[in-house]
């Protein structure tokens, strides 16, 4: 039987896979940020995760993720929080303002509601786009042929600041469409990079989880999201 793995055990492996994989095309590991997606997960796990080393926590639904961090203040415990999950206008408000950043945003009514309640607490929100990169239109995510038209609606709001792209790709473990998906993201943000009033900050390209970080790593991408890797299987 397999010897059972500490979560600090898994961190460190993938934080030394992460290092090693940006090493061997050529990219500085520092560029790349793991997201440790604690989703579903006791509060216990994120402080094994964190006594390891983990200082970027992710969560994908609404409530969870307000009352972890409400949780995790209690403990004094400081770490950054993103929300990765999808999104709906009326759940912004648990969201906000907790989220150091939304991965999440594709929709003209979750924009306006972040925007709303931004602009009421005085806060600048930073956020990325998601994409469907996969082709198939059950996927969530903006389509890639409306994403011009979504970045201008973005510019127009004062207390949102788009920082890049992230897309959740096809359920597949074939290496060839995954890289297919994460080259159009990469490819995408570079051309709205040329379009940028302050590129320097239009700098992220969330990509990679569990089965696939080291493509994505490969083909750019600046922040990985990786639960099963590091917390285990979830129990739900
Ligand atoms: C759950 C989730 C992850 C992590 O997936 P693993 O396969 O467990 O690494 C990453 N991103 C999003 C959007 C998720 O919902």
């Amino acid at each position: 039987m397999q010897q059972m793995q500490s979560i600090a055990d898994r961190w460190k492996r993938i934080e030394q896979e992460v290092h090693d994989t940006a090493l061997s095309c050529g990219r500085n590991p520092q560029d790349i940020t793991i997201v440790a997606v604690s989703k579903m997960h006791a509060l216990s796990y994120v402080q094994q995760a964190y006594d390891a080393g983990a200082r970027v926590f992710g969560e994908n639904y609404a409530q969870e993720f307000r009352d972890k961090i409400q949780e995790a203040q209690s403990l004094d415990f400081t770490s950054e929080w993103h929300f990765i999950g999808a999104l709906q206008s009326n759940k912004v408000k648990y969201v906000i303002p907790h989220a150091k950043l939304i991965h999440s945003c594709s929709t003209a009514s979750v924009a306006d509601e972040i925007q709303r309640l931004s602009k009421k607490l005085d806060i600048i929100t930073h956020v990325l786009v998601q994409v469907n990169t996969s082709g198939e239109s059950s996927k969530s995510g903006i389509e890639p042929n409306q994403i011009d038209a979504f970045m201008e609606q973005l510019h127009g709001y004062a207390n949102i600041k788009p920082r890049g792209l992230m897309t959740i790709p096809t359920a597949t473990d074939d290496n060839a469409q995954l890289s297919k998906e994460f080259t159009l993201l990469r490819t995408i943000h570079e051309n709205l990079k040329q379009t940028c009033e302050h590129p320097n900050d239009w700098d992220i390209l969330s990509m990679g989880m569990s089965d696939d970080f080291t493509l994505a790593i490969r083909e750019g991408g600046t922040h990985v999201r990786i639960g099963t890797a590091i917390f285990g299987e979830r129990t739900q």
